[in-house]
């Protein structure tokens, strides 16, 4: 077998030994069909290649020390997924199918699964997609469901070291009423632009503001933005974000850790008053802030003052870090253990 580097990990594309794939055809899902193949044949006009009938999910599987295998909060995951299919009128793959789908593919590619302690990750693509043909723009009749999997390391190259954003005006990820809410390809084509500039420009990642008003803070390119002030966790509510999951656990830690919880509108100049920063996603994990410059105007955010991430951004990382890795007691019963 192959060496592989777990510690050097990137988040980027692995290829493992299987996905699998199920078929939404005459009404209703098929079996659950396992392949080698990292290649999916589909008809010319299918809805997903003109109409971005695409939905997709991004969750972690864990191998902690006692050998376990830990997979976290899938069901948020499988109901988001359908959730995002109702969305764009598309066949939603039913919790059952979802879970069995992910138990298989896991339990495939188990020699993939990285060790525990060094940052990495089993990483779970699941993705539904419009396959029947239509010119017409009108949803398919004919779906796929499937999951791939592959080791990654950390989203951002620095880990869990701050990173730099930038807060863009020029560009929108998503319109007010659009589908900001939900986990679709579309909205990421639209933040493709202005993330690869953000990166030329020296970021990591862009901060985008909200589409009606152009004042309060939205997305953290692909994660949910929080900030922390005094004993208050505080993170932006808004119909053009997606509802992170990683948010919605860190906002439960938070209160177990005796502080307020915020879920609101957050002015664009309330930056300047949290004492630490960060983006979170299940890619992103935490990822601690150090400085947020606004493109436009041209001010700065400075945290971190020290380098290095704050108390609060620290306690919580590790915190879901060892649940996930199963290091601290589950007491919400947030892993599904693979045996
Ligand atoms: C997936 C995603 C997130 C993070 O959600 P998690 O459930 O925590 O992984 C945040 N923002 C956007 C735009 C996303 O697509």
């Amino acid at each position: 077998m192959e060496q592989i580097d777990w510690g050097g990990l990137p988040f980027g594309y692995f290829k493992t030994d299987y996905n699998v794939r199920c078929y939404f055809r005459n009404g209703k899902w098929g079996e659950i069909e396992v392949t080698s193949s990292e290649y999916v044949q589909i008809h010319i006009a299918a809805t997903c290649l003109h109409y971005g009938q695409e939905a997709f999910e991004g969750m972690k599987a864990f191998r902690g020390r006692d050998g376990r295998i830990r997979v976290f909060r899938w069901e948020e995951n499988a109901k988001r997924m359908q959730n995002s299919c109702r969305g764009i009128m598309m066949a939603e793959p039913p919790l059952e199918l979802f879970k069995e789908a992910m138990i298989r593919v896991i339990k495939l590619n188990e020699k993939h699964i990285p060790p525990p302690g060094l940052g990495a990750a089993l990483y779970l693509r699941p993705l539904t997609i419009g396959t029947g043909p239509q010119v017409g723009v009108k949803p398919a009749v004919e779906y796929m469901f499937m999951i791939f999997v592959g080791p990654v390391g950390p989203y951002f190259r620095e880990g869990f070291n701050p990173v730099d954003v930038q807060i863009v005006r020029d560009y929108d990820r998503t319109a007010p009423h659009g589908t900001g809410h939900i986990k679709v390809g579309g909205n990421y084509a639209a933040s493709l632009r202005p993330a690869d500039r953000a990166k030329r420009e020296g970021f990591s990642t862009v901060l985008f503001i909200d589409a009606k008003e152009n004042k309060y803070i939205d997305e953290a390119g692909p994660a949910n933005f929080f900030g922390i002030k005094g004993n208050t966790y505080v993170t932006p509510d808004s119909h053009t974000i997606l509802p992170s999951i990683t948010n919605k656990s860190l906002r439960q830690l938070a209160a177990d850790f005796g502080m307020r919880v915020e879920q609101r509108q957050v002015p664009i100049g309330e930056l300047a008053e949290f004492e630490e920063v960060g983006a979170c996603g299940t890619a992103a994990v935490v990822s601690p802030i150090k400085r947020i410059v606004d493109r436009e105007t041209g001010q700065v955010y400075e945290y971190c003052k020290d380098g290095k991430a704050g108390p609060v951004s620290t306690k919580l990382y590790k915190t879901l870090k060892a649940i996930q890795e199963g290091e601290m007691e589950d007491s919400y019963g947030w892993n599904l253990i693979i045996d």
